[in-house]
């Protein structure tokens, strides 16, 4: 630590762990530090829900165990969640007026690691509709205003998550990414984030969206203090979650540190061609150049079928939300439409008026493709390709370490600059799809400024269960460079 700043909201999850390890700040001065930090920041529309007693409480438990001197890295340290996440203190809404008001009995179990690590809930983070988005504009409950420009998208669908940390309302939040949902807030907002391999970190508790892609992950300001949430978020969970990886809880700092020298770096040609904004290509190009000047090789590698993610994620994912949503029936769980006339109608009601425009594209995609007579057309042959895009980077990974590139396309684009237009929102996902579909690990870091003075993110994809390694070559980034400190202007 070079020098501490002065205000609590500047520091990183380490340095305030430090603070709070040495007492010479507590966990209840920093909670309501940070409770009226959100408070007087609620333009941004990142916050959904606070409880401020519940935060509070947490708080105390969390200063009676550092003074006993043994607790964790991650006690006392003020996080919230992406609306995604289940919790018993707080609503939980999905961005979907379907759940408007809704209570779980149960926290989701990444919420519940991260409390019994002492992380302190601040509330939940708004985001799009059942996740379903790439610019936090198809919540129920408004859109999220990019800190570095609030007449921009902070991304989405992870983008109250991504707005909060990068107006530093909060030091860490949770995120969850399906298709890119955390890599490009992340990218979008200045901030870095990971999603794991899939299958580290538990789904239990996670409201379902596409449950063969989704997964949870951490959004801080550097990579280092992902680290050290995502060491708390990961573990086997095998009565909860069948398709949890049984592989041990992992300390992902420990590469924190290894030379970079000798890596190799894969640059997929089809990650640099048309349909890239020149400005965001000219961020990534100086970030894979300064990774050579820090001693790693690039290599050109080829992810030829990536054209066909788009197509296929959008088959995939639509397929399993219209089942997962089918629990949303006016019975068991939240809304239930006021008037009806017999069962069906009251089904009938409850999802036309509980769900908004997107949820219900996809169901209606879905629900066709898995259709009698289509089901083989478009499901079991988006299924094949998913596995021959996965094969695809098995071969790329034998002549690289990590894979580098764009996040997004473009910048953050503007507040309702893709309403009329669904399709623009899902091509934009052209970069992140490949990796969720084969389940790699892939984060995105903060790498320059592009058109308009807005964040780029550079993404990194390494093969399953890298994530220290890949936590490393973004550290060793941020060691050498200072784009994860830069700042919105008007804060
Ligand atoms: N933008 C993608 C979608 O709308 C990804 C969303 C996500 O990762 N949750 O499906």
């Amino acid at each position: 630590m070079t020098s501490i700043p002065s205000e609590l909201h500047d520091l990183t999850v380490t340095q305030l762990s430090n603070l709070l390890q040495t007492r010479q700040v507590s966990a209840l001065e920093s909670a309501q530090h940070f409770l009226d930090r959100a408070q007087s920041h609620a333009h941004l529309g990142a916050f959904l829900d606070m409880n401020t007693e519940a935060t509070l409480a947490q708080a105390r438990v969390a200063d009676a165990r550092l003074a006993c001197g043994n607790a964790g890295p991650l006690e006392g340290i003020p996080i919230a969640h992406k609306d995604i996440f289940v919790t018993q203190n707080f609503v939980t809404t999905a961005g979907s007026k379907m759940l408007a008001g809704y209570r779980s009995p149960f926290d989701a179990t990444v919420v519940a690691r991260l409390a019994a690590q002492g992380a302190v809930t601040l509330g939940k983070l708004n985001c799009d509709e059942f996740a379903m988005g790439s610019g936090n504009e198809n919540s129920a409950y408004g859109p999220v205003k990019n800190p570095w420009d609030v007449t921009r998208t902070p991304g989405g669908s992870s983008g109250g998550s991504a707005a909060a940390v990068a107006a530093r309302l909060i030091l860490a939040a949770t995120g969850t990414d399906t298709g890119g949902s955390i890599r490009q807030p992340a990218s979008f907002c200045g901030v870095t984030g990971i999603k794991p391999t899939y299958g580290r970190a538990s789904r239990y508790g996670m409201v379902a969206f596409a449950s063969s892609l989704d997964q949870a992950g951490p959004m801080a300001r550097t990579a280092q203090d992902c680290a050290l949430l995502l060491s708390a978020m990961c573990g086997p969970d095998p009565d909860r979650d069948s398709t949890s990886l049984d592989v041990p809880p992992e300390d992902f700092s420990q590469s924190l540190g290894d030379t970079l020298s000798g890596l190799r770096i894969g640059v997929p040609t089809e990650f640099l061609g048309a349909g890239l904004d020149l400005d965001v290509r000219a961020a990534v190009d100086v970030a894979l150049r300064q990774y050579e000047s820090m001693g790693a090789k690039l290599v050109s590698v080829s992810l030829p079928l990536t054209r066909l993610a788009i197509p296929v994620y959008y088959v995939i994912a639509p397929a399993e939300a219209s089942s997962n949503l089918s629990r949303f029936d006016g019975v068991k769980f939240g809304y239930r439409a006021p008037d009806y006339q017999d069962l069906n109608d009251m089904y009938r009601q409850t999802r036309a008026q509980g769900f908004g425009n997107e949820v219900k594209r996809r169901i209606m995609i879905g629900t066709y493709v898995l259709s009698h007579g289509y089901y083989d057309a478009y499901y079991l042959k988006a299924q094949q390709i998913r596995r021959m895009i996965a094969d695809d980077f098995q071969q790329a990974f034998k002549l690289c370490d990590v894979i580098a590139g764009p996040v997004a396309p473009t910048v953050a684009w503007k507040l309702g600059g893709h309403s009329h237009d669904p399709l623009a929102d899902y091509l934009a996902d052209i970069f992140t799809l490949p990796a969720s579909l084969a389940g790699l690990p892939c984060m995105s870091l903060p790498v320059g400024l592009g058109s308009a003075d807005m964040p780029v993110g550079l993404q990194l994809i390494g093969n399953y269960l890298t994530e220290s390694r890949l936590l490393n070559v973004a550290h060793q980034f941020q060691q050498a460079t200072d784009w994860h400190q830069r700042q919105p202007a008007r804060l």
